[in-house]
């Protein structure tokens, strides 16, 4: 058993290291396998854990499955297993973006995130100052590296933008609406 659990282990950290040369997959998956005569694409994917009982494990989430029927339940799992699917995305990236990571596919947009943490700290009813707190200032550098966290007269000068914004489109709608009611 403590085979077992070293092997998937070490498959995991081996899928996660930041720059991994695409060699690898061919270096773990021999060409010629004596033992099995139908050498699926699905076994590249497992980790034997017993020939006997027919079990594998996922190498990408550590799901155990049985292969009895072949390699119909492997492709099954496969094509459920999300962080497959996640490498699978990072991995169809051209060389040069494969180097920096899988964070790469998630699209940085520091508006957005700005204006998603405005109405975050309106609707919570955050205290504008917490903008500026340690633990939220760490939470977002691992969240997204990338995003400047602003100050609290930024985030409170961002409100009432938002406020503004809000207004004016409310404004607009009850004009609107006054206009479309006086012709009737
Ligand atoms: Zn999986």
């Amino acid at each position: 058993m403590t085979n077992v659990s070293y092997l998937s282990t070490y498959a995991t950290s081996e899928n996660t290291v930041s720059t991994p040369p695409p060699t690898v997959s061919n270096e773990m998956s021999p060409p010629h396998t004596k033992k099995r005569k139908n050498h699926s694409e699905a076994w590249n994917h497992f980790i034997i854990l017993s020939e006997e009982e027919q079990k594998a494990s996922c190498k990408y989430c550590d799901t155990k499955i049985k292969y009895n029927n072949g390699t119909s339940s492997m492709h099954a799992h496969l094509s459920r297993c999300l962080v497959y699917k996640r490498q699978r995305t990072s991995s169809s990236m051209t060389s040069a973006e494969e180097h920096v990571g899988s964070l790469l596919i998630v699209k940085f947009d520091q508006e957005a995130i700005r204006r998603t943490m405005v109405k975050m700290f309106i609707n919570m009813e955050i205290p504008f100052r917490k903008v500026e707190h340690e633990s939220f200032h760490e939470f977002m550098s691992l969240a997204s590296p990338r995003f400047q966290v602003c100050s609290r007269t930024t985030l409170a000068r961002d409100v009432l933008k938002l406020w503004d914004t809000e207004r004016m489109i409310l404004k607009n709608f009850l004009s609107e609406l006054t206009k479309s009611l006086s012709h009737h």
